[in-house]
């Protein structure tokens, strides 16, 4: 059984301005680390990304947002978050990443990486908010219900909260929403009384976290809250919101979570959903090294979860 990593140069193809912290080396940082790792090679196999259709972005998204998208020229599209030439491709194929992976599962592929800018969990039906444009997660989720996954769990470890994917699903009851996250930081919301709404009441957990916190909270949270809600909610596909800016020395945010953290975490992830599809889709990560070194540690523990 090979770890599936879905990746295309198309994501080199969207541009921030100079200096922002969401860029190309990101990817560059990541790609380079993999090469350079002896404990992944010949575990791995690459796969293409697909293109998303208009049909399936609106899946989650406003259609009269989509077409604002595809008609936006070049510049800001929210104080942080930039359209270059590239960006609308590169968004559309960073959905595809996570619709491939979902269409790729066989008895023999069932843990994924989605290499993928820009990132999804801030993106909301109708806006575009923190580097992000899709929410290519919340995509993959609704997505899956058409192939017969009915009940999704996300888990968010990204050091900031994921409101889009949060208020996409607030309401549903088969979707299940679980991030942990620094607070107070960007973009505000994710307090642990947002436990979703009407139908969804209760398949939403949010565990904020005071900043300094680091591997001995996380890995209780994960242990607990995490792995009691997983098996509550007994679901049949798991994503991952994966942004490794809770990474020490991010320069984004002050949580300080170490390599050996994040090995954990993942590890707890991946034991605890041993039966099931897992996808992974890059969020933030601000730090080149520790993120580089993070996907790697994540990529290794993929392979020996298997
Ligand atoms: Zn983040």
């Amino acid at each position: 059984m090979k770890v599936c990593l879905i990746y295309d140069d198309i994501f080199l193809q969207h541009h921030m301005p100079p200096f922002h912290p969401e860029s190309v080396d990101r990817l560059k940082a990541i790609l380079e680390a993999i090469k350079n790792s002896k404990n992944i090679e010949g575990s791995i196999e690459w796969l293409k990304p697909r293109k998303a259709t208009k049909q399936e972005v609106t899946l989650v998204h406003d259609e009269y947002y989509y077409d604002f998208i595809m008609n936006s020229k070049v510049g800001y599209l929210d104080s942080d978050t930039y359209l270059s030439e590239g960006t609308k491709e590169a968004a559309l194929y960073a959905v595809g990443a996570v619709l491939t992976a979902i269409e790729s599962i066989t008895e023999e592929r069932k843990r994924f990486f989605c290499l993928v800018r820009p990132p999804g969990h801030h993106a909301e039906r109708d806006e575009a908010m923190g580097f992000c444009i899709f929410n290519n997660v919340a995509v993959g989720a609704e997505f899956a219900k058409s192939k017969g996954y009915k009940r999704s769990y996300i888990v968010d470890f990204d050091v900031h909260h994921g409101n889009g994917t949060q208020h996409i699903f607030q309401a549903d009851p088969d979707v299940f929403y679980f991030s942990t996250h620094q607070s107070p930081l960007y973009p505000g919301t994710g307090r642990s009384s947002e436990r979703g709404i009407g139908a969804g009441e209760g398949t939403t957990l949010n565990i904020p976290l005071r900043p300094g916190a680091g591997d001995a909270e996380l890995i209780e949270i994960y242990s607990n809250d995490f792995v009691n809600s997983f098996n509550e909610f007994n679901p049949e596909i798991l994503f991952v919101s994966a942004g490794y800016d809770l990474r020490d020395k991010d320069p984004l945010a002050s949580l300080n979570v170490t390599k050996d953290g994040i090995r954990k975490i993942v590890n707890i992830l991946l034991t605890t959903a041993k039966k099931i599809p897992v996808i992974f889709s890059l969020e933030g990560g601000y730090n080149l090294s520790a993120l580089a070194e993070s996907v790697v540690i994540t990529i290794e523990e993929m392979i020996a979860n298997d």
